[in-house]
């Protein structure tokens, strides 16, 4: 085992693996630490009770809540992180959401980059995640060349839906979608379980598959599983991090690093830096601007079910389409609401979760002739909404939803389509503060090492070989999924860091 590495990357899900990925072109030896195993391939992949009941993917850490209540989190620990189990909707953010946008509840802040700049690695880290999709329809879509893969074709109920959306003046555009071979002999078989389950045949864009997988093969990449990153140790002067002490198979040793990207989620990785306190950094590593784990956002999502008594749905794979109609206004007000996507298909057991004193027969009769949506809006960057670490390192997460007005009226909104399109009733589901599956912004990205902790390539202000780049550097959350923009940005730095200090 080597006790020194010139890269250590410690965490292997979306901004980590890629950044494997980008940096098994480099000369230089890379470890990636990584706290969990990979998910096994297993019949239970695709299992609703397995994925849903037994919650047998998820982590099984506690956090607690502002109040001190303890709750699960909605996050998952292992090679490839929450990626192995996203639903692979795949977006850009728009050209407008790098700039400063006036909210209901408040403006929701610039980025230090522009679209433009990060616009030609959008169009690699398509290329890398397999991203399907069709430019010129999407009203909101900002400036791009052709997708790398075309859509993928939407099923006939789908079709008749968005005949349907279209005949109420919306324009519905394809979902951006990250599959491997949909439709061809061993691709993706574009099944009903998606979205919250991990890919059985590995067809998934995930950062396993996409990422760490390809690195590994380089031969300069080294990867250990069960290998959790407890503290970053720097010089005396703090000036560098020198080392990196992990937990690995339950034996705490001390690994040497001369550059060190964490890439842990928005929550742990602004958890791993406030366990890092040290004499030269007393509030947490990297922290001077006093924002280490502020500004934590988590997006506005409500889960919509459509339900018609007398119309079966046959779509096995529904997740074709969206609506960005009212992403920078709603129909009566001038601010912006956000993002409407179909869902994959909910199954009786997943619904059981919300109430489970009923049967699942009776659910899987309801789902059966229910369309399943998404509307999501963006929520505001607040100072109070944070992460912080007890005494026992224990993670604490401080978070008040606000921009609920502007929520509220994206979900009526969806409710009128949904009526308009004939369904009878619309269900409604919302995990409200305690989603955590779109965390970000715990370690916000700027020019201004006042009120930013990290620098616009992702470099910690204070601490000169300290890279972040997962979530957490997100200064606003935009409205649409965050999964493409972290895989875009690990691109953009791991060229930084190859231009500039591993030469
Ligand atoms: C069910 C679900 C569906 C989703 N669907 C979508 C979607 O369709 N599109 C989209 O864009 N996004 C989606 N997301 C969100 C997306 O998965 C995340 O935004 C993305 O994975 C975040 O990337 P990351 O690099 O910040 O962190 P993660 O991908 O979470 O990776 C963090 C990694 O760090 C590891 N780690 C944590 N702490 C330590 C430590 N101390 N030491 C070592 N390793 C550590 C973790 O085990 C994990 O592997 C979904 C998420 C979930 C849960
Ligand atoms: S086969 Fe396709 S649709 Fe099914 S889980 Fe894998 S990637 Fe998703």
């Amino acid at each position: 085992m080597n006790t020194h590495y010139d890269v250590i990357i410690i965490g292997s899900g979306a901004g980590g693996g890629t950044m494997a990925r980008a940096l098994a072109k480099s000369p230089s030896r890379v470890l990636v630490v990584e706290r969990g195993v990979s998910v096994p391939q297993e019949p239970d992949n695709w299992n609703p009770e397995a994925v849903w009941k037994h919650l047998r993917y998820r982590a099984t850490e506690r956090w607690l809540d502002g109040q001190g209540e303890e709750f699960l989190p909605y996050t998952h620990y292992g090679v490839g992180g929450n990626t192995k189990f996203w639903g692979s909707v795949l977006y850009r953010l728009r050209r407008e959401d790098f700039l400063a946008i006036e909210h209901m509840d408040g403006v929701s802040p610039a980025w230090p980059i522009d679209y433009d700049t990060l616009e030609p690695y959008y169009d690699r880290a398509e290329r890398l995640y397999h991203v399907h999709g069709e430019s010129g329809i999407d009203p909101t879509e900002p400036p791009r060349g052709p997708f790398p893969y075309a859509s993928i074709p939407h099923a006939p109920g789908m079709a008749t839906i968005i005949d349907g959306l279209r005949q109420q003046g919306l324009h519905p555009s394809p979902l951006p979608l990250g599959l491997i071979r949909p439709g061809e002999p061993g691709g993706c078989v574009l099944c009903g379980t998606c979205n919250s389950f991990p890919c059985r045949i590995h067809a998934k864009s995930d950062a396993e598959v996409c990422g760490i997988e390809p690195a590994l093969g380089a031969g300069n990449v080294e990867l250990w599983t069960n290998a959790r990153a407890l503290g970053l140790v720097t010089d005396p002067a703090g000036k560098k991090v020198e080392s990196v002490d992990i937990e690995l198979n339950g034996e705490t040793i001390r690994v040497g690093a001369s550059l060190v990207v964490v890439s842990c989620g928005a929550v742990n990785s602004a958890a791993l830096l406030l366990r890092s306190a040290s004499g030269a950094h007393p509030n947490g590593l990297a922290n001077s601007s006093g924002l280490v784990g502020r500004r934590y956002m988590a997006h506005l999502a409500t889960m919509m079910q459509g339900f018609h008594p007398l119309r079966k749905n046959d779509t096995v794979f529904q997740k074709t389409v969206a609506i960005n109609d009212f992403y920078f206004r709603g129909p009566d007000t001038h601010y912006p609401l956000g993002h409407i996507q179909s869902q994959g298909r909910t199954h009786g057991v997943m619904a059981q979760t919300v109430v489970p004193w009923v049967p699942v027969w009776a659910y899987d009769a309801w789902v059966a002739r229910g369309v399943d949506w998404l509307a999501m809006s963006e929520d505001l960057p607040r100072d109070d909404n944070r992460v912080t670490v007890g005494r026992d390192g224990r993670i604490q997460l401080h978070y008040r939803p606000n921009n609920l007005a502007a929520h509220a009226q994206l979900v009526k909104e969806t409710r009128r389509i949904l009526h308009r399109l004939g369904f009878w009733k619309v269900m409604t589901h919302s995990h409200k503060s305690k989603n955590t599956t779109h965390q970000c912004g715990t370690l916000a990205f700027g020019t201004d090492p006042r009120t930013s902790v990290l620098d616009p390539w992702c470099r910690s202000h204070d601490v000169a070989n300290l890279f972040v780049v997962d979530a957490s550097f997100f200064p606003s959350s935009a409205a649409v999924n965050p999964g493409l923009t972290i895989v875009a940005q690990a691109l953009r730095v791991a060229d930084h860091i190859m231009a500039t200090e591993l030469r």
